[in-house]
């Protein structure tokens, strides 16, 4: 085992809380020594947006864990998000956020609260690629690929199988978003038949969002994509009853990130009173990943006993249950006190090492033929029958005009005048349509060149196309959704 960590104090309460956490590594004999970096907002205000500088990418890469404190991302527009750069660039596909309720001695709502939410972290809307394309219309592309789909789901399984959980549950929208979502769910269903042990279910992502807002109890692993994620790990959090509490990771191949899901407290900086439990909790996954499990253990039983004795930092104090209210040394200090310890009513944990999920992604071979192209057009004046006459007489019959969407709806042909329209066109362009049936026809595969035949034709004739997007069959399916109302 590499026992050098990479350790980021962080901004705000982050070096109160991490000087606090790596005593307790330390007190408990882990053996770890810390390679420290700066990131966060001294590096931002020297003028790097980026939030990191270039030296501390050579220590983040050469040690296998980063333990990183909590930053102040600076107002302004200008700042990139650290944490996505980190992810993205470390490929940290993975973020995993556990929370449970401490009950009666935190107050929460929700007594039997365990949940773990796996979280794709790299795809999705988060790949960032935006564009606004007409002065009406902006666009982000929503990216799932194949292997960052099956990697995911693998990890959501495989740490469900190997900490004794009973349930996965995967969050979609696929009812609407079929090809994408549906991919997911697609995944799921097929990565699940792997692990027969575990109850497997799939649902809508607002349903269960509101389902695990009012019943979390109901729910054990959770895995769904970027967005979704983050916003249910956000309501997951919340329902613990604070947010000091909670530590994620953000797991990669070869190197993890762990970090306290809260950020800075610039309100309570530099008091000494913060409650360093969540950053406490992510270094205990830390030491899973790290292959100290036993370690990870005797410092959560230490922790929870601290809980249980009431010793509880302001955020959690309360009249009555708690004995005294302690500052971010203190706790620390009383957490030290119990090493050894467990607790008397709360669940005591037993931390097991997950195993990575192994899995050599094989792209299937599949048949891919292009069929059609979809052209979208800029024109802030034509209704859909005038677009769809000069669209015609622009491309001289080389591909069939099928429908005009806006805003994803079908206008033309047949459309509906009350449907509003704006200057963003989604023109789908075929090749013949051979009849199957009454109700059914499929396509006849076109040509490259016809596409870029195309284009050039429309843009002779003053046609603004501000993107083109190709269709395809892949072993004869449809890799396109049709038009709403097509
Ligand atoms: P925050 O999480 O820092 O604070 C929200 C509230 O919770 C505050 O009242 C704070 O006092 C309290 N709180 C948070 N952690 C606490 C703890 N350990 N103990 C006791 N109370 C605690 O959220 P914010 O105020 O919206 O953000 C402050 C800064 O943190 C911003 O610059 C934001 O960009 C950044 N941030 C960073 C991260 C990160 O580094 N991962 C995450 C979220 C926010």
């Amino acid at each position: 085992m590499n026992d050098t960590i990479t350790v980021a104090k962080g901004d705000g309460i982050g070096p109160e809380i991490t000087e606090a956490v790596l005593r307790i590594l330390d007190a408990a004999e882990c053996g770890l020594t810390y390679e420290h970096i700066e990131v966060g907002e001294k590096v931002y205000l020297s003028g790097n947006s980026s939030g990191i500088p270039a030296e501390a990418w050579a220590t983040l890469r050469r040690n296998p864990v980063f333990l990183k404190g909590p930053i102040t991302t600076p107002q302004g527009s200008g700042y990139k998000s650290l944490n996505v750069t980190i992810r993205k660039t470390l490929g940290l596909f993975a973020n995993v956020r556990p929370c449970r309720s401490y009950h009666p001695f935190v107050r929460t709502q929700h007594p039997g609260m365990d949940v773990v939410v796996v979280r794709e972290n790299e795809e999705d809307l988060y790949a960032g690629i935006e564009h606004r394309q007409t002065v009406d219309v902006y666009q982000c592309l929503k990216v799932l690929s194949l292997p960052g789909t099956e990697k995911i789901i693998r990890y959501a399984f495989e740490h469900a199988h190997s900490n004794g959980r009973h349930k996965v549950t995967c969050l979609v929208k696929d009812n609407i978003m079929k090809l994408t979502d549906g991919m997911f769910a697609d995944m799921f269903r097929r990565v699940g038949k792997e692990y027969p042990g575990l109850q497997q279910e799939v649902q809508i992502i607002d349903i269960g969002t509101a389902r695990v807002a009012t019943r979390p109890d109901r729910y054990d692993v959770i895995v769904t994509l970027n967005l979704y994620g983050d916003i249910i790990s956000d309501v997951t959090a919340e329902l613990t009853g604070s947010v000091g509490m909670a530590g994620s990771a953000n797991i990669g191949d070869r190197i993890s990130m762990f970090e306290a899901i809260h950020g800075s407290a610039p309100d309570i900086a530099g008091q000494g009173i913060a409650n360093p439990s969540a950053m406490l909790n992510a270094a205990c996954m830390m030491l899973v990943h790290l292959g100290l499990p036993e370690k990870a253990e005797l410092i959560q039983n230490a922790w929870l006993r601290t809980l249980e004795d009431g010793i509880h930092p302001g955020d959690i104090f309360r009249e009555g249950v708690s004995t005294s209210r302690a500052g971010t040394r203190e706790f620390a200090d009383a957490v030290i006190a119990r090493l050894g310890q467990r607790p008397a009513q709360l669940k005591s944990v037993e931390m097991k090492g997950g195993s990575m999920p192994r899995f050599v992604y094989e792209r299937p071979q599949v048949k891919r033929e292009l069929c059609g192209v979809d052209m979208f057009v800029c024109d802030a004046t034509s209704t859909p029958d005038e677009l769809a006459a000069r669209l015609q007489e622009a491309s001289r019959g080389m591909l069939k005009l099928k429908l005009i969407t806006n805003r994803g709806v079908k206008v033309w042909p047949d459309g509906f005048p009350e449907t509003f329209c704006t200057d963003h066109w989604r023109c789908r362009f075929v090749g013949p349509e051979v009849q199957i049936d009454d109700a059914k026809a499929t396509y006849v595969p076109i040509g490259r060149k016809q596409v870029s035949q195309l284009l050039h034709l429309l843009g002779e004739q003053g046609i603004e196309v501000v993107k083109t997007e190709n269709l395809y069959l892949f072993d004869g399916v449809r890799g396109f959704s049709l038009g709403q109302g097509e």
